[in-house]
């Protein structure tokens, strides 16, 4: 991947960042906490197959579209990472991704396991990846409900799969349990700005030392 200016100016490679949880563990409120108040970082956009809710936006939640064009996606490898959740599909477009990193910006990923394993194995150092944990499966439930936008038997479906999501949580670098939102979103924001700061990542320090080194020999 390509780098852009960081901290500093000094130039720094731009990261993934990948939020994954079970639904109703809160990863929307924090993506967008992290949208509004980090600068540098813009989300992935996915495209999906299922249906949109009435509170969602074409293009801005989600790429809504249909089963043949999603499978076009595919087969012209125009996604970066594609899994089958809840039997709709999900993918992440590569262009956005490619553009965003080369522009020097981070970018935000919500996608769930299988996609962070298959980012995980194109771009390993450039992936940052956290799992957020519920602080118990009854405020998973209820997250599952105030939301209200899906029947009861979605809702029973996605506590079913929020089993299966959870087995995979020691593949991911990072875990957060969001006991409280503006808590877990500190977590998540330290996570990001440390990430930021690592030494591989700064592509552009060779030359600032460099350069300091100069100075000090004056
Ligand atoms: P929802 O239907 O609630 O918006 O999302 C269901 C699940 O699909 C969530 O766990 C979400 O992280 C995941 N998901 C959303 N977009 C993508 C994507 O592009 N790729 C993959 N692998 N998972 C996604």
């Amino acid at each position: 991947m390509t780098s852009g200016h960081g901290i500093a100016g000094v130039e720094r490679r731009g990261l993934m960042f990948v939020l994954s949880s079970p639904s109703g563990a809160g990863k929307t409120t924090l993506s967008r906490l992290l949208l509004d108040r980090m600068p540098g970082l813009s989300m992935s956009v996915s495209a999906t197959t299922r249906a949109k809710r009435p509170a969602e936006q074409d293009g801005r939640d989600y790429h809504f579209v249909d089963k043949a064009r999603f499978e076009a996606m595919v087969k012209n490898d125009e996604l970066l990472e594609w899994a089958t959740v809840f039997d709709n599909r999900y993918g992440t477009p590569r262009a956005p991704v490619e553009a965003a990193l080369s522009s020097g910006s981070d970018v935000l990923f919500d996608i769930d396991w299988q996609g962070t394993q298959q980012l995980r194995e194109k771009a390993r150092a450039d992936v940052v990846s956290v799992f957020i944990l519920p602080p118990s499966a009854a405020d998973l439930e209820k997250r599952l409900h105030t939301r209200a936008q899906d029947s009861d038997e979605v809702i029973r479906g996605r506590m079913s799969r929020a089993t299966h999501e959870l087995s995979h949580w020691a593949e991911y670098d990072y875990i957060v349990i969001n006991y409280d939102v503006e808590d877990a979103f500190a977590e998540v924001q330290s996570i990001l700005q440390a990430e930021r700061l690592k030494r591989e990542r700064r592509t552009g320090l060779t030359a600032f030392v460099r350069d300091l080194q100069k100075q000090l020999g004056q």
